[in-house]
């Protein structure tokens, strides 16, 4: 199948509980904070978004195929080196990021503060420049269960371009 251009999208989200007691990891950046994810890896849920976003634009399936939480290995697993393994596969692929939009939702911290750091740490993991990833925060307007701080959740769309 011929794509457009050799461009491809794709869309990740995801969520996850909090509980009492810190830090927040979120975009591979520790926040000092009184919650923090809760889930068979280290619950970065905006890395986890990203690394789904960019599977999904290459058809290379999900994170939870590539790693799978009934497997032991990837109990407490750092979410940046799954980011780096399923970004070394989309690459092999034959792709590359042309630039991402993500929304991190979440009642508190508000995020502004950490933005730049959150971009950076990602750019530096996918290789790419800060200004190709892009970082919004939007509470949960004190509903549901963001914004009741029972959950956090991000979502992404990355845009990737085939090398020539
Ligand atoms: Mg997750």
């Amino acid at each position: 199948m011929q794509d457009f251009a050799g461009i491809r999208i794709g869309l990740g989200h995801d969520t996850h509980r909090l509980e009492p007691g810190g830090p927040l990891i979120l975009g591979g950046v520790r926040i000092e904070h009184d919650r923090h994810a809760v889930g068979h890896s280290d619950a970065d849920v905006l890395l986890h978004a990203i690394t789904d976003a960019l599977l999904g634009a290459a058809d290379l399936g999900d994170i939870g195929e590539m790693f799978p939480n009934t497997d032991e290995a990837n109990r407490g697993r750092c979410s940046r080196e799954m980011l780096d393994l399923a970004f070394a596969k989309v690459r092999e692929g034959g792709y590359s990021i042309l630039n991402m939009d993500c929304v991190v939702f979440a009642q508190r911290p508000r995020l502004l503060p950490y933005r730049n750091q959150i971009r950076q740490s990602i750019a530096g993991i996918l290789r790419v420049e800060p200004h190709q990833i892009g970082l919004k925060g939007k509470t949960g307007e004190g509903v549901d269960a963001v914004g009741n701080q029972q959950a956090i959740a991000a979502q992404c769309v990355a845009l990737l371009i085939a090398h020539t």
